[in-house]
């Protein structure tokens, strides 16, 4: 029986219900990142416990921490925010976002030195503790895919080769998407256990089905955040995928790493949006209901237990 590893130790794939693939629940963004940007302080676990509640009141039950080490990953946070809401399964995540949030002693660090303290988050646990994370990241900055970019996937290629724990990568506006999935491949990962985020900040149908055809996975994770667009974009490349049988391939969530973006601490769209107000509209626009199935579980369990 394929299971997943939680805060709260392995779940049973078909136990892991509708899942949101990339979120971030409560983090310590970088002092640096924080002067120059101050709505990354999604920092306090009480609110964000508050709001992951009305997720799982409107029916959801798996979220993945997409928050990396160099954007702030606190596990202590994590556990609290999971302490608090014991019926969500809260997946962690080790591996890098991109290079623009990394300290510079990232890219001065043998790739086997980051290699290996990856692992350890796998094997051993985060931090000092037991929680293990289940997904590795790597990721490219915006249309390059440079050494940095390059030193990035490929650690995220070999923990993932040593481990099997799949890999969900930043994509920066949706680009270099194919790209990275090529370049993993040349480092040895078959295509069905990486999946690229924020491919809908760049609504591309062409661009998608070339990479869902390589065995790849999209994340669609912006609805309702305008500013990326608004939802009949993504929904219209949505509904091309899945009259194109793509429609397997593609992973749902909603990015919300701002407190701007969450109701409790006085913003929107909030963390039940997907499954509150998108997935009503899908339904609304005439979205198959099993489509909506595997965007919301089939599509995630099968990605995360590799079944
Ligand atoms: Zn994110």
């Amino acid at each position: 029986m394929a299971t997943v590893m939680t805060l709260n130790g392995e779940v049973r794939g078909e136990d892991l219900g509708v899942v949101d693939y990339h979120e971030h629940l409560a983090f310590d963004a970088p002092e640096w990142l924080l002067k120059e940007d101050p709505d990354f302080a999604l920092n306090n676990p009480e609110k964000s416990a508050e709001e992951l509640t009305t997720f799982v009141h409107a029916g959801g039950r798996t979220i993945i921490d997409m928050t990396a080490i160099d954007f702030g990953r606190n596990i202590a946070k994590m556990q609290r925010v999971g302490e608090l809401v014991p019926q969500a399964h809260i997946i962690a995540i080790t591996g890098y976002n991109k290079p623009y949030f990394c300290d510079p002693s990232v890219f001065e660090t043998p790739d086997a030195d980051l290699i290996k303290d990856c692992i350890s988050d796998i094997v051993d646990g985060i931090d000092g503790t037991s929680v293990r994370a289940a997904i590795v990241k790597g990721g490219s900055g915006y249309n390059t895919m440079n050494q940095q970019d390059r030193k990035l996937l490929r650690v995220a290629a070999k923990v993932h080769l040593e481990t099997g724990v799949p890999i969900i990568t930043h994509t920066e506006g949706g680009t270099m998407g194919f790209e990275q999935v090529e370049y993993l491949v040349s480092h040895g990962v078959k295509p069905e256990r990486i999946c690229l985020s924020h491919m809908d900040r760049n609504p591309d149908f062409w661009e998608h089905r070339r990479i869902t055809q390589s065995g790849a996975y999209v994340g669609y994770d912006c609805p309702g955040k305008t500013k990326y667009g608004p939802d009949e974009y993504r929904n219209s490349v949505l509904r091309k995928m899945i009259d194109e049988g793509q429609g397997n391939r593609i992973l749902l969530g909603n990015d919300l790493g701002r407190p701007s973006y969450w109701r409790s601490y006085g913003g929107g769209p909030g963390l039940d949006f997907v499954l509150t107000k998108y997935i009503p509209r899908l339904k609304a626009e005439l979205f198959n209901h099993a489509a909506i199935d595997d965007l919301l579980i089939n599509n995630p369990r099968r990605f995360l237990t590799g079944e």
